[in-house]
């Protein structure tokens, strides 16, 4: 799936939006993108992990794994897609940790996922949670990737689309100058 198509399919349901927001982090945006809203439509999430794990299927992955809460339904959906366990790590006293009795075995290949990667910190996490495994982390994917080029792993990574979102202080946003009403979305987004 092309950049445009993943791009196409947010904006057709309404998971990416234009107009003047405030983010999670209090700076404002003139675009805004909740992957949740995609996620909600089992067709469009299914497409969208094929595509994602089609760039792994020639790596043997036994064991798809993402963070909580915002990756469980990519990890879920792309492990169907290979054929793979899909186990989720969730924060217990701010660290990331396998619970519910999951289990990552060191003959496991394991393939780490994400909604979005922004810094890319969740994921180094996850890799080094896997490793202490004794597992083989094979590579990354995320649906989007908004880092702005700079998340990089030191194993295969493939995202479906990467956005530069640009961003301003109250202050300096143009937007606010303009006077246009400001949305803030209730949930975590970009
Ligand atoms: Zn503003």
């Amino acid at each position: 799936m092309r950049p445009s198509e993943v791009m196409r399919l947010f904006r057709d349901c309404g998971a990416w939006m234009e107009g003047h927001f405030q983010l999670s982090s209090g700076l404002h945006s003139h675009e805004y993108l909740q992957c949740a809203t995609i996620l909600q439509h089992p067709p469009l999430a299914a497409r969208l992990c094929q595509s994602l794990a089609e760039r792994f299927v020639s790596d043997d992955v036994t064991c798809v794994t993402a963070p909580a809460l915002g990756g469980i339904v990519v990890g879920y959906e792309t492990a169907r897609h290979l054929g793979a366990r899909s186990v989720f790590a969730e924060r217990v006293d701010g660290r990331l940790q396998f619970r519910r009795a999951f289990q990552v075995v060191s003959k496991d290949r394991v393939l780490v996922v994400e909604d979005v990667v922004t810094t890319g910190g969740s994921v180094e996490e996850l890799i080094s949670l896997v490793r202490d495994r004794g597992a083989t982390v094979v590579g990354v994917g995320a649906l989007v990737d908004r880092s702005g080029g700079w998340a990089a792993f030191e194993v295969k990574y493939h995202a479906l689309l990467s956005l530069h979102l640009k961003t301003f202080s109250s202050s300096e946003c143009p937007l606010c100058k303009e006077g246009v009403p400001l949305t803030k979305p209730g949930s975590r987004g970009l």
